[in-house]
């Protein structure tokens, strides 16, 4: 569909569709999203944990250590009781993890709780822990945003990461936001002109309408959902969730900013036939 011509009375920025320098790079983003969701279940001792991207140099992997771990004082006290099973014992951990690209090295530390449990890598029953990441420092990233996306929107969503795991519902919530303050941005007022407040759905509307951005709008509705799941005092949200909406907003963002650029440098590629740039020839500079 065609772009539609703003109202005189709200007027919306169109999206610049210059190509951007750094494009989304979608292999590095579909690990992260992969080692993400691993990250958001418990991880059974033994098993390899994932390996997530370096929020720093966003070239190396973040390789974690074995974890180590201190049981809670009331784990300790109920191993007196009798009828005392390992199922009872929870404690906290620690792992530190380091980025594995030599240039780099940057190192996260991932907190949490664990459990004991019955172990499901062997058939013989028998115990053991599993460890549920709660907090990294330094956060892990989420999405990598195309560099036109305004640094106001960034700020959200570096929120969301932050609180990933600790509280899903909170970080869906800080998505949602981005998606607010990115209308914001492109001139969809969160008031009405009577001073009443707009809702996101209104806001979705109205930017839909004005510049043809249906499928965009569709995926930020979407997040919007998972966001109103997430304010809910009592939220079910799950890290699987959080990260829908961050693989939306990514899918959005991709199509607004990125996919216009790549579009362009495909039609002058098809234009010239394949043939490279028409280069001027060297004028000699005169001397004055
Ligand atoms: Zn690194």
């Amino acid at each position: 569909m065609p772009p539609r011509r703003a109202t005189p009375q709200q007027p919306t920025r169109r999206i610049e569709t210059r190509p951007t320098a750094r494009s989304v790079d979608s292999v590095r983003v579909s690990s992260q999203y992969r080692a993400l969701r691993q990250l958001g279940k418990p991880i059974e001792d033994g098993v390899a944990w994932p390996r997530p991207m370096c929020p720093f140099c966003w070239e190396g992997h973040v390789a974690f250590s074995e974890p180590s771990t201190d049981e809670d004082s009331a784990s300790k006290r109920a191993r007196a009781n009798e009828y005392w099973e390992p199922e009872w014992i929870s404690g906290r951990f620690i792992s530190a993890g380091r980025c594995d690209n030599p240039e780099c090295e940057q190192t996260v530390k991932s907190f949490g709780v664990y459990s004991v449990g019955e172990t499901t890598r062997h058939e013989i029953p028998q115990y053991s822990a599993f460890y549920r990441v709660e907090y990294l420092s330094p956060a892990l990233k989420l999405l990598a945003l195309p560099e036109d996306v305004p640094g106001d929107v960034d700020d959200a969503i570096e929120r969301a990461e932050r609180v990933l795991f600790l509280d899903p519902g909170l970080a869906a919530t800080a998505l949602r936001a981005s998606v607010e303050r990115f209308l914001t941005h492109v001139g969809i007022p969160s008031e009405r002109d009577n001073g009443g407040f707009m809702t996101l759905d209104a806001r979705l509307k109205e930017w839909k309408r004005q510049t043809g951005h249906d499928r965009a709008a569709a995926l930020f509705l979407a997040v919007k959902w998972i966001g109103n799941r997430g304010t809910h005092e009592v939220s079910d949200l799950s890290v699987d969730d959080v990260i829908d909406g961050a693989e939306f907003i990514g899918e959005a963002f991709h199509a607004l900013f990125t996919s216009p650029g790549l579009d362009a440098r495909a039609q002058s590629v098809n234009e010239r036939k394949g043939h490279p740039h028409k280069v001027l020839p060297h004028r000699r500079t005169r001397s004055r």
